[in-house]
């Protein structure tokens, strides 16, 4: 069984609430599911965003049962797989693919200071293709949407691989230290390091950081010694460095 076929059990089987937060370009839905302790804070986790980092779908299905186990404060929104077209041709043909069925890669659509990074390219690529204008893809729309209508105090964007932490872009001085702080909390309950992106736009997090003005946090999980993508045998190994997280963070937000 793939990890969409996993995903679509553990939606079924899942007991709170759910629901899609849109569809992809060739039309899969794109499920949510949330975990209420108490009303506040909220935090919405994204994942898989980058095809091949899929191993991150099953970092959210085992985040997410156990915030429901475990879990004393805050509601936690787990998006498992953003980009589940980009995860299917990931799987089935270019286990290196990036981006969604269009060739954009969507963590360079968003409207934050789009097209002004290091890497960004201009046609379509299994990675970098910034899109024709910023959130031209249905899935950054859907993510942006769903983002807006629940507006977290702030959010998580899980990434692989590197085992470390991002969580500047541009801040102004009065939010770089409420930022630091969070991003701080994150590094000590996984144990990996703060590091600086250098110079990438247009990303969810950057678009969460700059136009929402909330924390926002990109988290790279998998040593750099795995290739992509990183097997499933991976999975509890990863799990157990993660699965104080959203403790963590929802109890200083
Ligand atoms: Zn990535």
């Amino acid at each position: 069984m793939n990890v969409l076929e996993e995903l679509k059990l553990f939606y079924r089987d899942w007991t709170e609430e759910k629901g899609f937060i849109g569809c992809s370009e060739n039309g899969a839905l794109i499920p949510y599911v949330a975990v209420k302790k108490t009303e506040k804070p909220v935090i919405l986790a994204q994942y898989a965003i980058h095809a091949r980092e899929y191993i991150t779908t099953y970092l959210a299905m085992m985040q997410a049962q156990d915030f429901l186990r475990n879990g004393k404060r805050g509601t936690v929104y787990f998006i498992p797989a953003a980009n589940p077209d980009g995860i299917s041709e990931a799987i089935f043909t270019d286990g290196n693919y990036k981006a969604n069925a269009r060739m954009v890669d969507l963590n360079v659509n968003f409207d934050a200071r789009w097209g002004t990074g290091a890497e960004n390219v201009r046609q379509k690529s299994a990675e970098n293709y910034i899109g024709a204008f910023p959130f031209s893809e249905s899935e950054t729309r859907a993510l942006r949407d769903f983002t807006l209508m629940v507006m977290p105090q702030a959010t998580v964007s899980y990434h692989s691989k590197g085992e470390e932490i991002y969580w500047e872009f541009f801040q102004s001085p009065s939010a770089l230290s409420r930022d630091f702080r969070f991003a701080k909390a994150a590094s000590v309950a996984t144990g990996y390091p703060l590091k600086n992106a250098g110079r990438s736009a247009g990303g969810y997090k950057d678009w969460c950081v700059e136009k929402l003005g909330i924390p926002a946090i990109t988290i790279e999980v998998g040593s750099d010694l795995l290739s992509h993508p990183i097997g499933k045998e991976h999975a509890t190994e990863i799990f157990r460095k993660n699965d104080k997280l959203f403790a963590a963070l929802t109890e200083i937000l």
